[in-house]
């Protein structure tokens, strides 16, 4: 288990949540999160919570 960065989406919004429990696969890098981790990141989006830092993104298109 790793903490990484997470985007995380909800109810339209994105979202990026510092410190949350992954599995890391060692070949490939690509990130696994547990059903229970993801609802637990939902109900803290949808409680009172700390705002660490508000960023304005770009999106592309490649
Ligand atoms: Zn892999």
């Amino acid at each position: 288990m790793r903490l990484v960065k997470k985007q995380h989406w909800f109810k339209g919004r994105l979202y990026i949540v510092e410190n949350v429990e992954a599995e890391v696969c060692t070949e490939c890098g690509e990130r696994y999160f547990h059903a229970t981790v993801l609802d637990a990141i939902d109900r803290m989006i949808a409680a009172d919570h700390r705002v660490k830092e508000v960023l304005s993104v770009e999106v592309l298109t490649a």
